[in-house]
C-alpha cells in the first residue's frame, strides 16, 4: 500500500517549506523566492515585488456577517499589507473569483465595489484576473505587483542583535472583533429575533472588517530617513511573525508586556469575551500591522511618531524569544498561529 501522510503532520508552514525543499531558483532576476512577505525580482533599476494570497468562504470569512463590499477591499489590503511589509510600493493587481449559483450580479457588484474603494485608497491599477464557477461558495485570489528602490527593500532576515523592535497600530482587535461577530451569530442560529449586541464594539469589529495596509507608515518611514533592517506584516499574530523574523534573521527577541500596544476597546471586548487582552494581542490573526526592527541610532527618528511603539529588542540569542512580563518573569513566546 503506498503511504498516506496527513498535511496535518506538516502544518502549513511544514508544508511550504517541504514546498521550496522541491523548487530551487535558476533565472537570475529571481533574487528572494518562497520565504518572504512577496517574491522580489530585478527590474534593472528597481526590484518588482509579487505577492498572492487567497480567501476562501467558510475557511477565512463568514458571509452571514461579511458584507460583501467589505471583503473585496479586505482582499486587496491584505495583500498590500505584504508589499508594505517589504518597503514597497503597490502598482497593479489582479482578482481571481470562483462563484456558485448563489451569488448574484448585484452581489458581485457589491464585491468590486469595496475592490475599488480599495485600488483607489492604495493608489493602484486592477489589471486582470480570472473568473470561474464554483461548486460551493466564494473564493477570491488576489496578487499585487509592487516597485520598491534597491536600496529600501526590507527582508525578514537581516534583523541584528541590539536593534530596536518596533510595531505599527494596535494589535489583537481584529482577533476580538472576529469572536463577537461569531458569538452573535451562533446567539441569532438560536433565536432570530434576537438583536445582535455589538454596541461599544465597533472599533474591533472594524479591524476586523475593514483591516487597513500599512502604506502609511511606509511613507512616514521614508520621509523620516528611516530604513527598517528588518519588516513583516502581522497576519498570524504577533507571536508567530515574530518567530518568522527571529528564525530567519537568526536572532533572539525580548518583547516587554507593558509595552504591547492594544487599544481600549480592545481591552473592554476583552472582558467582555472574557480573553486576555494580552493572548488576544500576542496570537489573534488579521491585524495587518507592521513588525519591523531599527537600528538604536534611528530611535530619535521614530520615538515622536504616534503609529509606532517599541514593543522590544533583538538579542543574539536566537534560542530565546521570550515576553517580558509585568510581573518581571521571562516567558517563552510560542506560536499559536493558524493552522
Ligand atoms: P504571508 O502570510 O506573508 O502571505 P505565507 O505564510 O502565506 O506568507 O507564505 C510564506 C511564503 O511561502 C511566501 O513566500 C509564499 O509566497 C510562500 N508560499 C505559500 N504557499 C505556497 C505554495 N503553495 N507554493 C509556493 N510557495 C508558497
Ligand atoms: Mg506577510
Amino acid at each position: 500500500m503506498e503511504a498516506r501522510t496527513e498535511i496535518s503532520s506538516l502544518g502549513e508552514f511544514g508544508l511550504i517549506k517541504k514546498i521550496n525543499e522541491g523548487f530551487k531558483t535558476s533565472l537570475p532576476e529571481t533574487v528572494c523566492g518562497i520565504g518572504d512577505d512577496a517574491a522580489v525580482i530585478d527590474l534593472d533599476t528597481n526590484y518588482g515585488l509579487l505577492t498572492t494570497d487567497m480567501l476562501l468562504e467558510g475557511v477565512h470569512f463568514d458571509l452571514t456577517f461579511f458584507p460583501l463590499k467589505h471583503l473585496g477591499y479586505k482582499a486587496i489590503a491584505v495583500n498590500i499589507s505584504d508589499i508594505a511589509a517589504m518597503n514597497g510600493i503597490p502598482k497593479q493587481v489582479t482578482v481571481s473569483l470562483a462563484l456558485s449559483n448563489r451569488f448574484s450580479v448585484e452581489a458581485v457588484d457589491e464585491l468590486y465595489a469595496g475592490i475599488h474603494a480599495a485600488c483607489r485608497d492604495y493608489n493602484v491599477d486592477l489589471v486582470g484576473g480570472d473568473t470561474s464557477s464554483s461548486r460551493s461558495g466564494l473564493l477570491i485570489s488576489v496578487s499585487v505587483f509592487g516597485q520598491v528602490k534597491k536600496d529600501l527593500i526590507t527582508y525578514r532576515n537581516t534583523a541584528k542583535a541590539n536593534d530596536i523592535l518596533c510595531v505599527t497600530g494596535d494589535l489583537g482587535g481584529a482577533y476580538l472583533g472576529l469572536q463577537l461577530l461569531e458569538r452573535e451569530k451562533q446567539v441569532f442560529l438560536a433565536n432570530p429575533n434576537m438583536q445582535p449586541e455589538l454596541e461599544g464594539n465597533d472599533y474591533v469589529i472594524q479591524r476586523q472588517l475593514r483591516p487597513e495596509a500599512r502604506m502609511d507608515v511606509v511613507y512616514e518611514l521614508a520621509e523620516a530617513g528611516v530604513l527598517p533592517t528588518a519588516m513583516i506584516d502581522l497576519s498570524d499574530g504577533l507571536a508567530s511573525d515574530l518567530l518568522h523574523l527571529c528564525a530567519q534573521s537568526q536572532v533572539g527577541a525580548i518583547v516587554y508586556e507593558e509595552r504591547l500596544p492594544i487599544d481600549d476597546h480592545t481591552f473592554l471586548a476583552a472582558t467582555e469575551l472574557n480573553i486576555s487582552p494580552i493572548t488576544a494581542a500576542l496570537n489573534g490573526g488579521e491585524d495587518y500591522e507592521l513588525l519591523f526592527t531599527i537600528s538604536q541610532d534611528a530611535y530619535e527618528l521614530v520615538k515622536n511618531n504616534p503609529k509606532i511603539t517599541v514593543i522590544g529588542y533583538v538579542t543574539d540569542n536566537k534560542e530565546e524569544i521570550v515576553l517580558h512580563t509585568k510581573g518581571d518573569n521571562r516567558v517563552p513566546i510560542t506560536a499559536q498561529g493558524w493552522s
